[in-house]
């Protein structure tokens, strides 16, 4: 791995360990029917991070169908209300009053996906699957939905008969300077996004949307809140040692966090299949090998990147805090893979060192231009580290060592966005006034069969 600042000076190159071939290309593990571990899970949904919200209400079909769907109760909590067209105080009491029984009869606005806030709620509505002989896909997701998870939506619907996504911002895969409490959340809008792919989904996909599932943290971990500090306490999963390379080393804590909610949600859930998406690589890489070394009875699929036109930027929940100036050069790490991927392809003979030079020389060239700039028309970046690692482990290669055809390869990255200098009146910062916007992207050298 090369880690690099601003003129690429820190590289440091990882010990490679060859184990056995787990290509990215080999989307699966096993497809076993998934038999229900049993019920249980708290009576009622508290939600400490919703926005404060009128609730409107309408009656669709016998369900309620909620236009808006959080209201702030008391303190820190607020709750699901469970009941028709509540309004201030009486919602709030009203809401706290939801039961797990209760749970699942609201739905995203003009559909039938239902709504669940309690493990108990989405594990009876997927008890009724399993007894109806129905497969169940799984797309967890933090919201803020975008073409990227519609696509795996769209998978998990042609190939299961119902489709569960989640939408839970897990406090745990963040690291105490993170941008927990900023990240985007947007309830309304992912509704719209949701009943827009599940009417496109309509005689096309073999399955639909039956569920969301969007916890409160109180539901997702009953025990307290978990800790976010690299050494808390709490009860975690931890994927060594792929979950501390890359961006584990730049984010101790996000895998801990990543493993952990998933493993909690594939047992919620417990789907036939899980999809995630390649953007996050070293994700699928980590949850694969927790599936495996869990003995956990489901299958993943990864799909491809999503990407924004014309540049290739990948779309991400996080792009919104970019703002006009940066996004015009946010794609400098999927260029810098590009010219990486090609010196790759072009020259099977180039060491790991060459062809992540070539992926600097586009970093350090894009850098140079942009200081060229008066401050307030430029956008600084920091390249935190750019790889070129096995499929199977994200073990960095060596320096002087060739990509191995018949296993590929991993080129990945990362780069800070700094915040604008100099910020004109009525400049678009971005979300949140543009903090610092770390993005990730990777390219897999897929395998070559001789
Ligand atoms: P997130 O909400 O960011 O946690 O992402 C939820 C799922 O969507 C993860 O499996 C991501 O890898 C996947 N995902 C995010 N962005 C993209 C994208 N641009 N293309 C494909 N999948 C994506």
């Amino acid at each position: 791995m090369f880690r690099s600042g601003v003129t690429s000076a820190a590289r440091a190159v990882t010990k490679s360990s060859p184990i056995s071939v787990e290509t990215m290309a080999a989307a699966s593990t096993t497809g076993r029917r998934v038999p229900l571990w049993g019920t249980g899970g708290q009576d009622c949904a508290t939600t400490p991070a919703m926005p404060n919200k009128t609730t409107v209400t309408t009656i669709s079909a016998g369900r309620r169908s909620f236009h808006t769907t959080f209201i702030r109760s008391s303190g820190a909590s607020a709750a699901w209300a469970a009941t028709p067209a509540p309004s201030g105080a009486a919602a709030a009491s009203t809401a706290e009053s939801a039961t797990a029984q209760e749970d699942g009869q609201d739905t995203i606005p003009g559909t039938s996906i239902r709504v669940f806030r309690t493990v108990a709620g989405l594990r009876a509505w997927r008890r009724q699957q399993l007894l109806a002989g129905r497969t169940v896909g799984l797309v967890p997701t933090m919201g803020a939905l975008h073409e990227g998870h519609m696509d795996l939506v769209r998978a998990a619907a042609g190939d299961n008969d119902a489709v569960v996504v989640t939408i839970y911002v897990n406090p745990t895969q963040f690291g105490v300077h993170e941008d927990l409490g900023s990240y985007p959340r947007t309830w309304e809008a992912d509704g719209k996004a949701l009943a827009g792919v599940q009417s496109s989904l309509k005689g096309t996909a073999k399955g639909k949307i039956e569920a969301v599932f969007a916890p409160t943290t109180a539901e997702m971990y009953p025990s307290g809140p978990p800790s976010q500090e690299v050494n808390g306490h709490g009860s975690f999963v931890t994927i060594t040692p792929v979950g501390q390379l890359l961006e584990g080393a730049s984010r101790p804590t996000f895998f801990r966090g990543v493993a952990t909610v998933c493993m909690k949600l594939f047992h919620i859930v417990q789907p036939e299949t899980a999809y995630f998406g390649q953007k996050d690589v070293q994700q699928t890489v980590v949850l694969r090998r927790m599936v495996r070394d869990f003995a956990i009875p489901l299958k993943l699929v990864v799909g491809t990147t999503v990407r924004e036109q014309p540049d290739g930027l990948a779309l991400s929940s996080r792009n919104v805090y970019l703002g006009t100036r940066r996004r015009a050069v946010a794609n400098v790490l999927r260029r810098s893979l590009l010219a990486a991927e090609a010196a790759a392809v072009s020259d099977p003979s180039l060491t790991h060192d060459q062809i992540l030079a070539a992926a600097h020389r586009v970093a350090d060239e894009t850098l140079a231009a942009q200081k060229q700039l008066p401050p307030h028309e430029r956008a600084l970046f920091e390249i935190d580290y750019l790889s070129l690692s096995e499929a199977d482990t994200m073990e960095e290669l060596k320096g002087d060592q060739q990509v191995d055809r018949a296993k590929g390869a991993i080129l990945s990255g990362a780069v800070r966005m700094l915040p604008v200098e100099d910020p004109q009146p009525g400049e678009d910062l971005g979300h949140s006034s543009g903090p610092l916007v770390r993005l990730i992207d990777n390219i897999i050298i897929e395998p070559k069969e001789n």
